[in-house]
Protein backbone atom coordinates (compact mmCIF):
# COMPACT_ATOMS: atom_id res chain seq x y z
CA UNK A 1 0.00 0.00 0.00
CA UNK A 2 1.46 3.48 -1.11
CA UNK A 3 1.89 5.96 1.89
CA UNK A 4 -1.18 8.46 1.94
CA UNK A 5 -0.10 12.06 1.03
CA UNK A 6 -0.25 14.33 4.20
CA UNK A 7 -2.36 16.84 3.65
CA UNK A 8 -2.76 19.73 6.24
CA UNK A 9 -5.45 22.38 5.81
CA UNK A 10 -5.70 26.28 6.51
CA UNK A 11 -9.44 27.22 7.46
CA UNK A 12 -10.08 30.82 8.95
CA UNK A 13 -13.88 31.67 9.61
CA UNK A 14 -13.00 35.44 7.79
CA UNK A 15 -14.78 36.84 10.85
CA UNK A 16 -11.52 39.15 12.10
CA UNK A 17 -8.73 40.13 10.98
CA UNK A 18 -5.65 37.42 11.41
CA UNK A 19 -3.84 37.79 14.19
CA UNK A 20 -1.22 35.83 15.81
CA UNK A 21 -2.65 32.69 16.98
CA UNK A 22 -3.94 31.89 13.37
CA UNK A 23 -0.82 32.81 11.99
CA UNK A 24 1.02 30.48 14.02
CA UNK A 25 -1.88 27.79 13.09
CA UNK A 26 -1.22 28.12 9.48
CA UNK A 27 2.36 28.17 9.88
CA UNK A 28 2.62 25.10 11.77
CA UNK A 29 0.16 23.47 8.70
CA UNK A 30 2.37 24.52 6.09
CA UNK A 31 5.66 23.20 7.93
CA UNK A 32 4.21 20.17 8.59
CA UNK A 33 2.86 19.54 5.06
CA UNK A 34 6.36 21.03 3.57
CA UNK A 35 8.34 18.62 5.82
CA UNK A 36 6.16 15.57 4.77
CA UNK A 37 6.32 16.45 1.25
CA UNK A 38 2.40 17.12 1.26
CA UNK A 39 -0.11 19.62 0.35
CA UNK A 40 -1.60 22.32 2.63
CA UNK A 41 -5.17 23.00 1.50
CA UNK A 42 -6.71 26.78 2.36
CA UNK A 43 -10.17 27.40 2.68
CA UNK A 44 -12.77 30.08 3.72
CA UNK A 45 -15.32 29.12 6.17
CA UNK A 46 -17.61 31.24 5.83
CA UNK A 47 -20.99 29.95 6.51
CA UNK A 48 -21.52 32.31 9.21
CA UNK A 49 -22.50 34.90 6.52
CA UNK A 50 -23.61 37.43 9.27
CA UNK A 51 -20.18 37.99 10.40
CA UNK A 52 -17.91 37.11 7.42
CA UNK A 53 -16.46 40.18 5.85
CA UNK A 54 -14.65 40.99 2.59
CA UNK A 55 -12.27 42.62 4.16
CA UNK A 56 -10.90 40.03 6.83
CA UNK A 57 -10.49 37.91 3.80
CA UNK A 58 -8.12 40.11 2.47
CA UNK A 59 -6.32 40.68 5.24
CA UNK A 60 -6.01 36.91 5.94
CA UNK A 61 -4.56 36.16 2.44
CA UNK A 62 -2.47 39.08 2.59
CA UNK A 63 -0.89 38.37 5.81
CA UNK A 64 -0.11 35.02 4.50
CA UNK A 65 1.64 36.70 1.50
CA UNK A 66 3.37 38.94 3.61
CA UNK A 67 4.64 36.48 5.87
CA UNK A 68 5.46 33.65 3.02
CA UNK A 69 3.13 30.60 3.94
CA UNK A 70 1.71 30.03 0.94
CA UNK A 71 -0.80 26.73 -0.05
CA UNK A 72 -0.87 24.25 -2.15
CA UNK A 73 -4.81 24.14 -3.46
CA UNK A 74 -7.63 26.97 -2.66
CA UNK A 75 -8.50 29.02 -1.56
CA UNK A 76 -12.03 27.55 -1.33
CA UNK A 77 -15.03 29.28 -0.09
CA UNK A 78 -17.64 27.23 2.16
CA UNK A 79 -20.61 29.55 0.84
CA UNK A 80 -20.03 27.97 -2.46
CA UNK A 81 -20.44 24.81 -1.60
CA UNK A 82 -23.71 24.62 -0.39
CA UNK A 83 -24.67 22.02 -3.21
CA UNK A 84 -22.11 19.49 -2.29
CA UNK A 85 -23.24 20.01 1.77
CA UNK A 86 -26.79 19.56 0.66
CA UNK A 87 -25.63 15.92 -0.94
CA UNK A 88 -24.44 14.71 1.52
CA UNK A 89 -26.89 16.30 3.92
CA UNK A 90 -29.52 14.52 2.07
CA UNK A 91 -27.84 10.97 2.14
CA UNK A 92 -27.37 11.08 5.94
CA UNK A 93 -31.03 11.73 6.14
CA UNK A 94 -32.09 8.74 3.92
CA UNK A 95 -29.44 6.86 6.00
CA UNK A 96 -30.95 7.46 9.22
CA UNK A 97 -28.18 9.45 10.17
CA UNK A 98 -30.03 12.99 10.74
CA UNK A 99 -33.20 13.97 10.50
CA UNK A 100 -35.66 16.23 9.65
CA UNK A 101 -36.85 17.60 13.52
CA UNK A 102 -39.89 20.28 13.63
CA UNK A 103 -39.88 22.63 16.42
CA UNK A 104 -40.30 26.14 17.97
CA UNK A 105 -38.38 28.85 16.84
CA UNK A 106 -35.57 29.63 19.44
CA UNK A 107 -35.34 32.49 21.05
CA UNK A 108 -32.45 33.72 18.30
CA UNK A 109 -34.45 32.50 15.61
CA UNK A 110 -37.29 35.05 16.52
CA UNK A 111 -34.76 37.64 17.32
CA UNK A 112 -33.56 37.68 13.43
CA UNK A 113 -37.08 37.18 12.53
CA UNK A 114 -36.93 33.47 11.34
CA UNK A 115 -40.24 32.09 11.60
CA UNK A 116 -38.71 28.14 10.41
CA UNK A 117 -40.07 25.52 12.59
CA UNK A 118 -37.23 22.64 10.81
CA UNK A 119 -34.38 21.84 11.28
CA UNK A 120 -31.75 19.16 10.81
CA UNK A 121 -30.28 17.26 14.13
CA UNK A 122 -27.68 14.46 13.85
CA UNK A 123 -29.01 11.30 15.39
CA UNK A 124 -26.15 10.84 17.96
CA UNK A 125 -25.33 7.41 18.75
CA UNK A 126 -24.41 8.18 22.17
CA UNK A 127 -21.19 6.46 22.29
CA UNK A 128 -17.53 7.14 23.91
CA UNK A 129 -14.77 8.41 21.40
CA UNK A 130 -11.74 8.11 21.97
CA UNK A 131 -8.98 10.07 19.34
CA UNK A 132 -5.38 10.14 19.31
CA UNK A 133 -3.93 13.65 19.20
CA UNK A 134 -0.47 13.96 18.57
CA UNK A 135 0.07 16.47 21.38
CA UNK A 136 -1.70 15.66 24.07
CA UNK A 137 -2.35 11.76 23.58
CA UNK A 138 -5.88 10.03 23.94
CA UNK A 139 -8.46 12.06 24.29
CA UNK A 140 -12.07 10.82 25.75
CA UNK A 141 -15.68 11.72 25.23
CA UNK A 142 -18.98 10.53 26.16
CA UNK A 143 -20.95 11.99 23.04
CA UNK A 144 -24.54 11.75 25.29
CA UNK A 145 -24.27 14.95 26.01
CA UNK A 146 -24.00 16.56 23.04
CA UNK A 147 -27.70 15.19 22.35
CA UNK A 148 -29.25 15.11 18.94
CA UNK A 149 -27.40 18.48 17.76
CA UNK A 150 -28.17 20.36 15.04
CA UNK A 151 -26.09 20.14 11.77
CA UNK A 152 -28.11 22.24 9.26
CA UNK A 153 -30.71 24.59 9.23
CA UNK A 154 -32.24 23.37 6.11
CA UNK A 155 -30.34 21.25 3.42
CA UNK A 156 -29.61 24.40 1.95
CA UNK A 157 -28.24 26.05 5.22
CA UNK A 158 -25.15 23.59 6.83
CA UNK A 159 -23.88 24.63 9.80
CA UNK A 160 -20.34 25.16 11.02
CA UNK A 161 -19.22 21.35 11.56
CA UNK A 162 -20.96 19.58 8.80
CA UNK A 163 -19.17 21.69 6.38
CA UNK A 164 -15.83 21.37 8.17
CA UNK A 165 -16.12 17.53 8.47
CA UNK A 166 -17.60 17.29 4.44
CA UNK A 167 -14.90 19.01 3.14
CA UNK A 168 -12.09 18.00 5.16
CA UNK A 169 -12.92 14.87 3.63
CA UNK A 170 -13.41 15.72 0.22
CA UNK A 171 -10.40 17.70 0.14
CA UNK A 172 -8.33 14.65 1.55
CA UNK A 173 -7.15 16.48 4.45
CA UNK A 174 -4.54 13.87 6.73
CA UNK A 175 -4.22 16.11 9.52
CA UNK A 176 -5.75 18.41 11.58
CA UNK A 177 -3.92 20.86 13.33
CA UNK A 178 -5.79 23.60 14.90
CA UNK A 179 -5.74 25.80 18.26
CA UNK A 180 -6.94 23.80 21.82
CA UNK A 181 -10.56 24.94 21.32
CA UNK A 182 -11.17 22.53 18.36
CA UNK A 183 -11.01 20.42 20.99
CA UNK A 184 -14.26 20.62 21.86
CA UNK A 185 -15.98 20.58 18.33
CA UNK A 186 -13.65 16.94 17.42
CA UNK A 187 -16.24 14.38 19.48
CA UNK A 188 -19.47 16.09 16.99
CA UNK A 189 -17.10 16.03 13.80
CA UNK A 190 -16.12 12.63 14.34
CA UNK A 191 -20.02 11.14 14.93
CA UNK A 192 -20.18 12.98 11.62
CA UNK A 193 -16.86 11.53 9.99
CA UNK A 194 -18.23 8.19 10.63
CA UNK A 195 -21.88 8.82 9.51
CA UNK A 196 -20.27 9.51 6.25
CA UNK A 197 -18.40 6.90 5.78
CA UNK A 198 -14.82 9.26 6.06
CA UNK A 199 -11.70 8.35 7.60
CA UNK A 200 -10.47 9.96 10.82
CA UNK A 201 -8.01 12.91 10.19
CA UNK A 202 -5.02 12.64 12.51
CA UNK A 203 -5.55 15.67 15.42
CA UNK A 204 -2.81 17.90 17.27
CA UNK A 205 -4.71 20.68 19.27
CA UNK A 206 -1.76 23.78 19.60
CA UNK A 207 -1.52 25.30 23.00
CA UNK A 208 -3.55 28.72 23.50
CA UNK A 209 -1.29 31.84 23.22
CA UNK A 210 -1.77 33.37 26.66
CA UNK A 211 -0.85 37.06 27.61
CA UNK A 212 1.64 37.65 30.38
CA UNK A 213 -0.64 38.00 32.85
CA UNK A 214 -1.95 33.79 31.30
CA UNK A 215 -5.39 35.06 30.52
CA UNK A 216 -5.93 33.88 26.63
CA UNK A 217 -4.39 36.74 24.43
CA UNK A 218 -7.28 38.99 23.13
CA UNK A 219 -6.63 42.64 21.95
CA UNK A 220 -6.97 44.29 25.30
CA UNK A 221 -3.37 42.91 25.73
CA UNK A 222 -2.34 44.93 22.53
CA UNK A 223 -1.23 44.24 19.38
CA UNK A 224 -2.87 40.82 18.14
CA UNK A 225 -3.07 41.18 14.70
CA UNK A 226 -0.42 40.59 12.06
CA UNK A 227 -1.03 43.56 10.30
CA UNK A 228 -0.20 45.37 13.32
CA UNK A 229 3.31 43.58 13.67
CA UNK A 230 3.77 44.69 10.23
CA UNK A 231 2.90 48.44 10.57
CA UNK A 232 5.20 48.62 13.67
CA UNK A 233 7.86 47.17 11.42
CA UNK A 234 8.72 43.43 12.76
CA UNK A 235 9.81 41.51 9.92
CA UNK A 236 8.33 38.58 8.23
CA UNK A 237 11.05 35.95 9.05
CA UNK A 238 11.34 37.27 12.74
CA UNK A 239 7.87 37.13 13.41
CA UNK A 240 7.74 33.24 11.66
CA UNK A 241 10.29 32.57 13.98
CA UNK A 242 8.76 33.74 16.53
CA UNK A 243 5.36 32.21 16.33
CA UNK A 244 7.02 28.77 15.52
CA UNK A 245 8.71 28.84 19.05
CA UNK A 246 5.12 29.71 20.37
CA UNK A 247 4.67 26.01 21.71
CA UNK A 248 7.46 24.38 20.26
CA UNK A 249 11.05 23.88 20.91
CA UNK A 250 13.90 22.38 19.20
CA UNK A 251 15.38 21.32 22.91
CA UNK A 252 18.92 22.86 22.07
CA UNK A 253 19.38 26.48 22.63
CA UNK A 254 18.91 27.37 19.39
CA UNK A 255 16.27 30.12 19.00
CA UNK A 256 16.83 31.84 15.31
CA UNK A 257 15.44 29.55 12.37
CA UNK A 258 14.56 30.24 9.39
CA UNK A 259 11.61 28.89 7.47
CA UNK A 260 13.50 26.26 5.89
CA UNK A 261 15.64 25.34 8.91
CA UNK A 262 12.35 24.99 10.99
CA UNK A 263 10.88 22.69 7.96
CA UNK A 264 13.70 20.21 8.76
CA UNK A 265 13.67 20.46 12.53
CA UNK A 266 10.32 20.98 13.65
CA UNK A 267 8.22 18.01 15.49
CA UNK A 268 4.94 18.07 16.39
CA UNK A 269 5.70 15.59 19.08
CA UNK A 270 7.59 18.58 21.01
CA UNK A 271 4.84 20.82 20.96
CA UNK A 272 3.99 21.78 24.67
CA UNK A 273 0.11 21.02 25.77
CA UNK A 274 0.42 23.75 28.15
CA UNK A 275 0.07 27.50 27.04
CA UNK A 276 2.39 29.34 25.29
CA UNK A 277 2.96 33.06 26.94
CA UNK A 278 3.94 35.76 24.24
CA UNK A 279 6.38 37.78 24.95
CA UNK A 280 6.42 41.15 23.01
CA UNK A 281 10.36 41.57 24.33
CA UNK A 282 11.10 38.18 22.63
CA UNK A 283 9.70 39.23 20.02
CA UNK A 284 11.42 41.86 19.70
CA UNK A 285 14.92 40.55 20.28
CA UNK A 286 14.76 38.16 17.39
CA UNK A 287 13.63 41.43 15.02
CA UNK A 288 16.44 42.87 16.26
CA UNK A 289 18.43 39.56 14.78
CA UNK A 290 16.73 39.64 11.88
CA UNK A 291 17.04 43.26 11.36
CA UNK A 292 21.27 43.13 11.83
CA UNK A 293 21.59 40.35 9.38
CA UNK A 294 20.00 43.04 6.84
CA UNK A 295 22.42 43.93 4.24
CA UNK A 296 23.80 47.72 4.46
CA UNK A 297 22.49 48.83 1.02
CA UNK A 298 19.38 47.17 1.88
CA UNK A 299 19.03 48.92 5.84
CA UNK A 300 19.87 52.40 4.05
CA UNK A 301 16.38 51.65 1.65
CA UNK A 302 14.72 50.68 4.50
CA UNK A 303 15.42 53.65 6.33
CA UNK A 304 14.43 55.92 3.90
CA UNK A 305 11.41 54.19 4.04
CA UNK A 306 10.51 54.36 7.04
CA UNK A 307 11.56 58.14 7.59
CA UNK A 308 10.85 59.36 4.26
CA UNK A 309 12.54 62.89 5.01
CA UNK A 310 15.39 61.61 5.15
CA UNK A 311 15.42 60.49 1.44
CA UNK A 312 16.36 64.08 0.76
CA UNK A 313 20.08 63.31 2.17
CA UNK A 314 22.85 62.82 -0.03
CA UNK A 315 23.77 58.97 -0.08
CA UNK A 316 26.70 59.15 1.59
CA UNK A 317 25.21 60.80 4.58
CA UNK A 318 22.35 58.32 4.21
CA UNK A 319 24.73 55.15 4.27
CA UNK A 320 26.65 56.67 7.55
CA UNK A 321 23.82 57.35 9.23
CA UNK A 322 22.40 53.69 8.30
CA UNK A 323 23.97 51.49 10.73
CA UNK A 324 24.19 54.43 13.69
CA UNK A 325 20.30 54.09 13.06
CA UNK A 326 20.21 50.54 12.70
CA UNK A 327 22.00 49.15 16.07
CA UNK A 328 19.97 51.59 18.23
CA UNK A 329 16.24 50.17 16.79
CA UNK A 330 14.44 46.46 17.38
CA UNK A 331 11.85 47.46 14.73
CA UNK A 332 11.63 49.29 11.87
CA UNK A 333 8.70 51.69 13.44
CA UNK A 334 11.45 52.84 15.55
CA UNK A 335 12.94 54.56 12.70
CA UNK A 336 9.83 56.04 12.08
CA UNK A 337 9.36 57.41 15.76
CA UNK A 338 12.76 58.42 15.76
CA UNK A 339 12.06 60.89 12.64
CA UNK A 340 8.41 62.45 14.54
CA UNK A 341 11.01 63.21 17.77
CA UNK A 342 13.13 64.96 15.69
CA UNK A 343 16.20 62.91 15.94
CA UNK A 344 17.46 63.06 12.87
CA UNK A 345 16.39 67.31 12.49
CA UNK A 346 20.14 68.39 12.81
CA UNK A 347 20.64 66.49 9.37
CA UNK A 348 17.96 68.11 7.44
CA UNK A 349 18.38 71.91 8.79
CA UNK A 350 20.67 73.51 11.13
CA UNK A 351 19.71 73.64 14.68
CA UNK A 352 18.74 76.44 16.69
CA UNK A 353 19.12 77.21 20.30
CA UNK A 354 19.73 80.15 23.07
CA UNK A 355 23.27 80.32 23.74
CA UNK A 356 22.88 78.89 27.43
CA UNK A 357 22.60 75.30 26.03
CA UNK A 358 25.88 75.66 24.83
CA UNK A 359 27.44 75.44 28.58
CA UNK A 360 28.32 72.14 29.99
CA UNK A 361 26.08 71.65 32.95
CA UNK A 362 24.60 75.36 32.99
CA UNK A 363 28.39 76.05 34.91
CA UNK A 364 31.01 77.07 32.18
CA UNK A 365 30.79 80.71 31.31
CA UNK A 366 30.36 81.68 28.12
CA UNK A 367 33.64 82.94 27.39
CA UNK A 368 35.15 79.68 28.06
CA UNK A 369 32.76 78.08 26.27
CA UNK A 370 33.60 80.38 23.32
CA UNK A 371 37.66 79.87 23.81
CA UNK A 372 37.14 75.87 23.79
CA UNK A 373 34.88 75.94 20.51
CA UNK A 374 37.73 78.53 19.17
CA UNK A 375 40.39 76.08 19.29
CA UNK A 376 38.36 73.24 18.07
CA UNK A 377 37.90 75.34 14.72
CA UNK A 378 41.46 75.74 14.75
CA UNK A 379 41.99 72.20 15.15
CA UNK A 380 39.48 70.85 12.52
CA UNK A 381 40.63 73.27 9.87
CA UNK A 382 43.71 71.50 9.22
CA UNK A 383 41.60 68.37 8.84
CA UNK A 384 41.27 67.89 4.97
CA UNK A 385 37.90 67.15 4.03
CA UNK A 386 38.82 64.24 2.25
CA UNK A 387 39.78 62.31 5.58
CA UNK A 388 37.38 64.21 7.41
CA UNK A 389 36.04 61.41 10.00
CA UNK A 390 34.91 60.22 13.14
CA UNK A 391 38.28 58.87 13.43
CA UNK A 392 40.60 61.52 12.21
CA UNK A 393 38.65 64.50 14.33
CA UNK A 394 38.66 62.01 17.76
CA UNK A 395 42.58 61.62 17.13
CA UNK A 396 43.48 65.15 16.55
CA UNK A 397 41.71 66.84 19.17
CA UNK A 398 41.73 64.64 21.89
CA UNK A 399 44.78 65.75 23.77
CA UNK A 400 43.39 68.98 23.62
CA UNK A 401 39.71 67.76 25.27
CA UNK A 402 41.25 65.68 27.88
CA UNK A 403 43.37 68.46 28.81
CA UNK A 404 40.29 70.78 29.64
CA UNK A 405 37.77 68.42 30.47
CA UNK A 406 35.80 66.23 28.28
CA UNK A 407 32.26 67.41 29.51
CA UNK A 408 33.41 71.44 28.99
CA UNK A 409 34.05 70.18 25.01
CA UNK A 410 32.51 67.97 23.74
CA UNK A 411 29.09 69.16 24.90
CA UNK A 412 29.10 72.53 23.52
CA UNK A 413 30.55 70.69 20.56
CA UNK A 414 28.04 68.13 20.39
CA UNK A 415 25.44 70.44 21.05
CA UNK A 416 26.38 73.10 18.33
CA UNK A 417 26.52 70.16 15.82
CA UNK A 418 23.22 68.67 16.41
CA UNK A 419 20.85 71.05 18.84
CA UNK A 420 19.67 68.18 20.94
CA UNK A 421 20.19 66.84 24.31
CA UNK A 422 20.39 63.61 22.84
CA UNK A 423 22.21 62.88 19.72
CA UNK A 424 25.03 60.54 18.36
CA UNK A 425 28.60 61.37 19.71
CA UNK A 426 29.84 64.49 18.35
CA UNK A 427 32.75 62.52 16.34
CA UNK A 428 29.87 60.64 14.65
CA UNK A 429 27.87 64.10 14.18
CA UNK A 430 31.41 65.87 12.47
CA UNK A 431 31.48 62.71 9.69
CA UNK A 432 27.59 62.89 9.37
CA UNK A 433 27.87 66.96 8.21
CA UNK A 434 31.02 66.95 6.58
CA UNK A 435 33.91 69.20 7.38
CA UNK A 436 32.32 72.66 5.83
CA UNK A 437 28.64 71.97 7.65
CA UNK A 438 30.72 70.64 10.94
CA UNK A 439 32.80 74.52 11.00
CA UNK A 440 29.84 76.63 9.75
CA UNK A 441 27.56 75.22 12.80
CA UNK A 442 30.69 75.50 15.36
CA UNK A 443 31.49 79.23 14.17
CA UNK A 444 27.60 80.16 14.62
CA UNK A 445 27.88 78.64 18.03
CA UNK A 446 31.23 80.29 18.94
CA UNK A 447 29.74 83.68 17.32
CA UNK A 448 26.50 83.68 19.74
CA UNK A 449 28.59 82.98 22.80
CA UNK A 450 30.67 86.20 21.96
CA UNK A 451 28.24 88.02 20.62
CA UNK A 452 25.65 87.21 23.90
N1 LIG B 1 -12.75 28.02 11.04
C1 LIG B 1 -12.15 27.82 12.30
C2 LIG B 1 -11.51 29.11 12.78
O1 LIG B 1 -11.37 30.04 12.03
C3 LIG B 1 -11.10 26.73 12.30
C4 LIG B 1 -11.73 25.39 12.29
C5 LIG B 1 -10.80 24.21 12.28
O2 LIG B 1 -9.58 24.35 12.25
O3 LIG B 1 -11.33 23.10 12.29
O4 LIG B 1 -11.15 29.20 13.92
Amino acid sequence: MSATKVITRFPPSPTGFMHIGRARTALFNYIFSKQNKGEMVFRFEDTDTERSKKEFQTDIIESLQWLGISYDTGPFWQSQRTDIYKKYLLKMIDTGFAYVSKEDPTEADKIEGRTRTEVIRFKNPNKIITFTDLIRGEITFDTTDLKDFIIARSVNEPLYHLAVVVDDFEMGTTHIIRGEDGISNTPRQILIQEAIGATRPMYAHLPLILAKDKSKLSGRHGAVSVKEYREKGYLPEALINYLALLGWNPGTEQEIFSLDELIREFKIERINKSGAIFNEEKLQWVNKEYIKKIPLAEQTKLLTQWAPKLDSLDVNTLVKLTPLVFERISTLGEISQMEKDGDFSYLQSTPSYTFDALLWKGKATPEETAGYLSKIIEILCLISEKTFDKNTVKEAIWTYVESVGRGQVLWPMRYALSGLEKSPDPFILTELLGKKETLNRLNYARDILIKK
